[in-house]
């Protein structure tokens, strides 16, 4: 036996976990989180000032603003994608109070959605981010 097989191994039981269905549906679902264009809402549309929102509602990714989908996107909505992807690829709970090991849900978070999953978390109020550290804010179900 060779010493790159276990290597080998370790890489396809990553892919594995990926391919997951609540994995996959948990990047899906970020990638729906955002609308292409500006947030089009009551307040921003009669010229609301974000600076002046506890949330942001529009949003810059590759050089294109986008918005949140509100109806989907919700703390609760987020959290509830998130719990199932983490217990499926960690196979422990999350909990939703505390510090969030943000190095573990990158690690099942495609690349390209780093930016988005990072904007979601505070505009949807699930976390937020306190000297480097983030935060979970408990939802009620
Ligand atoms: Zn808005």
């Amino acid at each position: 036996m060779s010493a790159e097989e276990p290597l080998i191994a370790d890489l396809f039981e990553v892919d594995k976990r990926l391919s997951l269905k609540p994995v996959v549906d948990f990047n899906s679902y970020l990638r729906n989180a955002f609308g292409e264009g500006p947030c089009r809402c009551h307040r921003c549309a009669e010229g609301g000032d974000q600076s002046s929102y506890s949330h942001t509602h529009t949003f810059t990714f590759d050089g294109r603003p986008w918005h949140r989908r509100f109806a989907s996107t919700a703390a609760s909505d987020v959290a509830q994608v998130l719990k199932k992807a983490w217990l499926s690829y960690t196979k422990a709970d999350l909990n939703l109070v505390g510090n969030l090991d943000l190095a573990t849900l990158k690690t099942f978070t495609e690349a390209a959605l780093h930016t988005r999953l990072l904007a979601l978390l505070p505009a949807s109020g699930l976390a937020r981010e306190e000297g480097g550290q983030w935060l979970l804010l408990a939802q009620a179900d």
